[in-house]
């Protein structure tokens, strides 16, 4: 018996837990102080009353003979997935049903997609960087390359023809960073992957916080992009659907590689492995697709943009540089006064009372920077800003 020695490789992720116990520390050594979060990149809005009823229905439904459902299709249900064709069509997208696959989230798409390719392949990963992408990467053995993501392209690194990549992470509006690829620098993208018959793997988890109408909220808006890119989505930023459960891929039958289909290839994951999404949530899930179910969701995502605005309209105010916060709900900030990441943790904790997370826990290119994010309560988010303005101005 032999392990697979490549989790070997992993390195420990001590971001979260340090970040943790620094704030429990601190608390400890003061505990009249009130200590503001916005380091977390959980939602705070519940579900809204669309999903809420679609749910409950449903699961009244499974407690009734004549209306119970055993599994169902591994892919998802059609009434799901044809709603989620209808929302792309309202981009400018024309997918079929066969083209969506429902899952329990991006994250285990992220990572069981690899399952369809050779552990030979190459690997084109950004970095400051999602953690998921490394790891699921390392436990397979690929070689990893990273693209440098700074202060000098807005943190979008752009394709450079000399690198030879098979498989590319973009993530599009950006977690950690905030940033967004506008037309013109996803359609470098696509040229490059089509040039190099790479595979893109597109994460758009972010996509519903994009408000400037002009940039892609999906990379099959680029022409070119059904022939290179798979597109990862999901429910849990979008609709607060983190503790719910739902997310989608989208592989389009023109994405062909070795002349095999990928979507072929995935079917047949998926079917061998994954035995569906719970009924009740997928009608949750078609509840956030319609008109009621949107504009209920847009109102929760108005809700934290103006966290957003109000965060960055005080990094102005202080002369920070930063990214994001305008089409995503991260704001990723240049520590002040060359502070490292950790040091500026601890300056703001002790000084301010307020907690982000440091830009060197999600790569070499985050040190010196910091993530803040729009996701708390509004009278927190102001009490946070003002404390940094007294603190920094
Ligand atoms: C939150 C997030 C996801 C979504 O993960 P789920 O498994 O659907 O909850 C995917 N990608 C990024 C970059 C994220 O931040």
């Amino acid at each position: 018996m032999k392990i697979n020695k490549n989790y070997l490789n992993l390195k420990d992720s001590y971001l979260f837990s340090l970040i943790g116990r620094k704030v429990r520390e601190y608390k400890e050594q003061n505990p009249d102080k009130e200590v503001i979060s916005l380091g977390i990149g959980d939602v705070t809005r519940p579900l809204v009353p669309a999903v809420v009823e679609a749910l409950s229905k449903a699961s009244f439904e499974m407690g009734n003979k004549e209306t119970f459902r055993g599994y169902g299709e591994e892919q998802g249900y059609g009434f799901l997935r044809q709603a989620i064709c209808g929302y792309y069509k309202k981009k400018g997208v024309d997918l079929t049903e066969q083209e969506v696959f429902i899952s329990d989230g991006a994250k285990s798409d992220l990572g069981n997609i690899l399952d369809i390719f050779e552990t030979d392949n190459t690997v084109l990963i950004p970095d400051p960087v999602y953690p998921v992408y490394v790891d699921t990467n390392i436990m397979d053995g690929r070689k990893i390359i990273f693209m440098n993501g700074n202060e000098e392209n807005n943190f979008l690194p752009m394709p450079d023809y000399k690198v030879e990549a098979d498989i590319i992470y973009i993530c599009s509006p950006n977690n950690p960073t905030g940033a967004v690829y506008g037309k013109e620098a996803l359609k470098e993208w696509v040229n490059y992957a089509l040039k190099r018959d790479a595979v893109i793997l597109f994460d758009s988890a972010y996509e519903s916080y994009i408000q400037d109408e002009k940039l892609p909220t999906s990379i099959y808006q680029i022409e070119g992009a059904k022939k290179c890119a798979i597109e990862f989505c999901s429910l849990s930023k979008t609709a607060g659907f983190t503790g719910t459960r739902c997310g989608y891929t989208v592989i389009p039958m023109e994405l062909i590689r070795d002349g095999v289909p990928l979507n072929k290839l995935w079917l047949r994951r998926q079917t061998t492995k994954f035995n569906g999404v719970p009924y009740i949530i997928q009608r949750g899930a078609e509840a956030v697709f319609s008109d009621t179910g949107l504009g209920q969701i847009k109102e929760n995502i108005a809700y934290y943009m103006e966290n957003a605005r109000i965060i960055t309209d005080t990094l102005k105010k202080l002369g920070i540089w930063f990214v994001g916060g305008e089409n995503s709900p991260y704001i990723w900030l240049k520590c002040p006064k060359n502070m490292l990441s950790w040091e500026f943790f601890d300056y703001l904790l002790t000084n301010a009372q307020v907690v982000g997370t440091p830009g060197a826990g999600f790569g070499n290119n985050g040190e010196g920077f910091f993530r803040l994010t729009a996701f708390g309560d509004r009278e927190k988010v102001i009490t946070a800003m003002e404390r940094i303005k007294n603190l920094m101005l």
